[in-house]
């Protein structure tokens, strides 16, 4: 034995090729025969071949505490994002909305009902309990309902932030999720002042996002009013990025992927985030009506992938949003602050969502399962408990047991472990407890999917495609 070998996962990747990944992301390709030959400790440790690997740091001739020390180093940068523990703390000033979308995973209230409307004292101590958090950034999220039906609220709840931040002197920053149809000049103005960032929907071209965000007055055009208003932003802020959108899948979006990205450019974005549908909520309800099996989600997600690289090699800067933060996982030892795509998860400790009434869950979809009386991801309310009962509380704990991929059945040995993350909320809405079903997870055949191709694309060693990847990353 002239070699020692480090841990490693792998997976046949085709006929002719294994892929080997570590657990800090390194991988490599081996035809079937080097893959035999390395490991049966066969290959010539002179070879370019076993250079490869050792330079991935998947087997060594040296010291293997030294390479040991190195993937330590790789791996606590990897998992720097637990360090700083909540970051994002999305607040929910009122359920009320004026849009009626066909998935709406919040059981919105109409325009009128103000009785899921934040009070002051709630939205006090919830701003109170935000800054509990140790982490030196705070984001302050407003969703909803949509929050701009309660803009006094948002403007009570950033000032109020504000003003502890004087003593607490974190990086704070704000964002509001709103369909735009509610802004007014004044409430862009004062946005920009505060520096609240709009994040919005957009579901593709007239006859896709009008069919999937009808609004409730059904007199009015939704598509027609977001273009207008977005337009106003724009022109009020002098600066494209202070409004990104995401764009959701809905039944009506599949064959559609083209358009839906022209209509991304057409309005001046210049990424979009392909996005299924949660099953949570309406979309869980009206599965028959607006789901769709995850295969044809994948299919047009590759279909709507190779477009965006095509206009990518045509000059037209464009990214796509869920394969650039795939691709940082893959190409970099950095970490991304995606909650979604974590090990331990990023519910509660990357990010938490306060509801109108001071309950506070891990994640927005676990404040959505309890509008259908499932409170499993419940901590508690800020009227009521501590940011220590609710964050380092029993609860929080057996949440997290549950969400480290390194250690979930099917998971650990994956080979695209490194890249991905557990999510306990979805599991358990799906399949009826935290840990989950990989075979038979829905999430998990999209992921695969997903990294196999991107993963196809790098193989391919073109170097547009290399270049088009990297610019996104960077
Ligand atoms: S998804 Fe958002 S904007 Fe649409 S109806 Fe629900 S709360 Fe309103
Ligand atoms: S969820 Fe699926 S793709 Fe992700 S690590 Fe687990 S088994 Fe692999």
């Amino acid at each position: 034995m002239n070699y020692t070998i480090l841990p490693f996962r792998f997976e046949r990747f085709n006929a002719e090729e294994y892929l080997l990944t570590n657990d800090v992301g390194e991988y490599i390709f081996l035809g079937n025969e080097d893959f035999d030959k390395f490991v049966d400790y066969e290959l010539d440790p002179q070879s370019d071949i076993f250079k490869d690997i050792a330079s991935k740091q998947i087997a060594t001739t040296d010291k293997v505490e030294d390479v040991v020390n190195m993937l330590a180093t790789k791996f606590r940068t990897k998992k720097s994002i637990l360090r700083d523990f909540t970051t994002l703390h999305m607040v929910v000033p009122t359920l009320r909305c004026n849009s009626s979308c066909i998935y709406c995973q919040v059981k919105r209230h109409e325009s009128t009902d103000h009785s899921a409307d934040m009070t002051k004292e709630t939205a006090k101590n919830i701003v109170k309990c935000i800054f509990e958090s140790p982490s030196p950034c705070i984001k302050i999220e407003f969703q909803g309902g949509d929050p701009s039906t309660d803009f006094e609220m948002v403007k009570y709840i950033i000032e109020e932030a504000e003003w502890v931040n004087l003593f607490k002197k974190r990086d704070l920053g704000f964002v509001i999720c709103t369909n735009l149809t509610l802004l007014t000049e004044d409430m862009v103005k004062y946005l920009k002042k505060h520096n609240c960032y709009i994040s919005t929907s957009l579901d593709g071209p007239k006859e896709i996002h009008d069919v999937n965000r009808p609004l409730q007055d059904k007199t009015l055009d939704h598509h027609e009013i977001f273009e207008r208003n977005l337009g106003m932003i724009r022109s009020i802020w002098q600066d494209k990025e202070c409004a990104s959108a995401l764009m959701t899948t809905s039944k009506y979006s599949l064959g559609n992927f083209k358009s839906i990205i022209d209509e991304y450019i057409r309005l001046g974005f210049n990424n979009i985030f392909l996005r299924s549908l949660n099953p949570y909520g309406f979309a869980k309800e009206q599965k028959d009506k607006i789901a769709y099996p995850i295969e044809d989600f994948i299919e047009n997600f590759k279909e709507g992938l190779d477009y965006i690289i095509q206009l990518n090699k045509n000059g037209i800067f464009f990214k796509e949003g869920y394969s650039a933060l795939l691709l940082k996982r893959m190409l970099t030892p950095f970490a991304t602050g995606f909650v979604d795509l974590q090990s331990p998860a990023g519910v509660g400790i990357a990010g938490a969502i306060y509801d109108y009434d001071g309950s506070v869950y891990v994640a927005d979809e676990g404040r959505m399962m309890a509008r259908f009386k499932n409170y499993a991801f419940r901590l508690g309310n800020v009227n009521e408990n501590t940011h220590q009962e609710m964050f380092n509380g029993e609860k929080m704990h057996m949440i997290l047991n549950d969400a480290c991929t390194e250690c979930l059945p099917g998971c650990a040995d994956c080979v695209f472990q490194p890249y991905c993350g557990a999510d306990p909320v979805r599991n358990l809405s799906e399949q009826g407890d935290m840990i989950g079903h990989r075979p038979t997870n829905e999430m998990c055949k999209k992921n695969k999917a997903i990294f196999y191709y991107l993963f196809e694309l790098l193989k391919k060693n073109d170097p547009e495609i290399n270049r088009i990847f990297w610019s996104w990353i960077r």
